[in-house]
């Protein structure tokens, strides 16, 4: 029998893995759960002896039950490539204190490339499985990172079309190269006259105009997301944790059976997800450190059992974690109400009212694997600062949050000797002027043109700087991005963006 897929809301019907991925969101405004959750098929002793893409392949085939043996081969093959700049596509970094995950090997340097490398694939999979003919169009709005993600991950995937749009001024000069660099005869770009939240209206305004969307079927497209609650996003993650407990095997960091904790950077509440899931097939992995930045709703969720997104909005050095709604916190919802679907479909009800709802203490009993913790702008400079000094290793702001996290619940716990894995969500080449600041706190930097500020250096001289100092290599996928051609200079109005579309749908 294939694994179904529910709603957490109960009122939508079951599908299946593929038609989950490719529908993304349930009817009801729910996201899909598996009906149970499998458990892995092999012993912990065998992990240590599995490549990346083997054990992509043993948590994959637990869940899309309905893929074939080669279809999901073929996925993870296609994926798992020289896209990533090493063959061990997550490598562990092994410390004194910490150990770190690291999952910034892809085509843009940071943590989505994970599952967005994977997504492409499995879609246009579960299309052909489906026997559903038109080419799919992946429109996505844009901040900065998850559109370039999208961008590379779809990039010349037959069957697939994919838009990203992104506020003109509203993304840093380096993300906004990334995207308009972007090779692929599938993919386009357009800057929006306006900010991020005239971007997501847009692209949410084309998705509800039923009229529009019946008359592109016609013309042969479907559209979709590349939204990080698809469990085609969700799963992929879930096999890093797994990787990573072997490789902690492998390099005599922990033996086999032995809990590790790991502490996770968390936004949307996606990759701290995957390790609960990790841990519910069979990995032992002991507390999931639950990192915030001073945007810190999950931390006070924990805390208090109040999920409260009533508060200012911080834009701090990790701008990937400023989040103040975590979509895939629904699905850990549901498993805290007993799976009750009614109830989880309560909170989100008073959640999209209220702004806020609030778990009893038998629920929040029941997430007692989850540790939060929060670490202050302040703390996240300190973080980088002495990890450089005490390793020699130089991390981002994001990996810093976790990092900061993981010793203060060390310090609340210091009986708590279980090893534990950092996840390290983006390269330091990535927040380069972030990073250098922390680093290189008060020392001048010299020029030609005197003394200059960090302030003053463009996102190229910062990375040369940080390379200079760190000893660590340019990524090559900055390299290719400094020389690289712009390919894309489209700039449209708010009102436009239909007509955006329009016109290169008809190309
Ligand atoms: C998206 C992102 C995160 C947060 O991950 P979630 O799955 O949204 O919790 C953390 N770090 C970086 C660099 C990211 O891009």
């Amino acid at each position: 029998m294939d694994l179904r897929y529910i709603s957490t809301r109960g009122k939508a019907e079951a599908v299946s893995a593929s038609v989950a991925v490719i529908n993304g969101l349930c009817s009801d405004g729910g996201l899909y759960v598996p009906e149970s959750i499998p458990r892995l098929s092999v012993g912990l002793d065998k992990l240590a002896e599995l490549d990346y893409k083997e054990t992509a392949y043993l948590v994959l085939k637990e869940f899309m039950t309905d893929y074939t043996e080669d279809e999901l081969k073929h996925c993870i093959n296609m994926a798992y490539d020289e896209k990533f700049d090493t063959p061990e596509i997550a490598p562990v970094k092994v410390g004194d204190e910490y150990s770190f995950l690291e999952l910034f090997h892809g085509k843009t340097i940071a943590f989505k490339d994970m599952a967005l490398s994977l997504l492409p694939h499995l879609l246009t999979t579960a299309l052909k499985k489906n026997h559903i003919e038109e080419e799919v169009v992946i429109l996505t709005a844009t901040s900065g990172d998850t559109g370039k993600a999208a961008l590379a991950g779809f990039a010349d995937v037959e069957g697939t079309r994919i838009i990203v749009f992104y506020p003109k001024g509203g993304v840093s000069r380096f993300q906004e190269l990334q995207m308009v660099t972007q090779k692929g005869k599938n993919v386009s770009v357009s800057s929006v006259k306006g900010n991020f939240d005239d971007c997501q209206s847009g692209v949410k305004n084309i998705f509800n105009d039923e009229e529009f969307r019946a008359s592109l079927k016609e013309k042969g497209y479907i559209l979709s997301s590349a939204n990080s609650i698809n469990i085609g996003r969700l799963f992929p993650q879930v096999a890093y944790y797994v990787y990573a407990y072997g490789r902690m095997v492998k390099n005599g960091s922990i033996s086999c059976g032995d809990e590790l904790n790991v502490s996770v950077p968390t936004g949307n509440f996606g990759n701290i997800l995957a390790a609960y899931y990790a841990k519910q097939m069979g990995i032992p992995l002991g507390k999931l450190i639950c990192a915030s930045n001073e945007n810190n709703v999950l931390y006070d969720f924990f805390k208090s059992g109040t999920y409260d997104k009533n508060r200012e909005f911080i834009l701090t050095s990790s701008p990937s974690m400023d989040i103040l709604i975590s979509s895939n916190l629904e699905r850990l919802i549901y498993y805290l109400a007993g799976r009750d679907c009614d109830k989880t479909a309560a909170f989100m009800a008073d959640l999209s009212k209220q702004g806020k709802y609030t778990l009893d203490k038998s629920m929040m009993d029941l997430a007692h694997d989850f540790v939060p913790e929060y670490a202050t702008e302040d703390e996240v400079a300190a973080t980088i600062h002495n990890v450089n000094e005490w390793m020699g290793y130089v991390i981002d702001p994001h990996t810093a949050v976790a990092t900061a996290a993981a010793s203060m619940y060390k310090s609340v716990f210091p009986t708590d000797n279980t090893p534990c894995l950092v996840v390290s969500t983006a390269s330091p080449y990535k927040f380069t002027k972030s990073v250098m600041k922390a680093v290189d706190d008060e020392k001048p930097v010299y020029s030609t043109e005197g003394i200059v500020s960090l302030d003053d250096m463009d996102d190229f001289e910062l990375i040369d700087k940080l390379h200079e100092i760190s000893g660590v290599d340019i990524p090559n996928a900055v390299e290719e991005i400094r020389s690289a051609k712009i390919l894309h200079d489209n700039v449209c109005e708010k009102e436009e963006m239909k007509a955006f579309v329009e016109k290169t749908l008809n190309k």
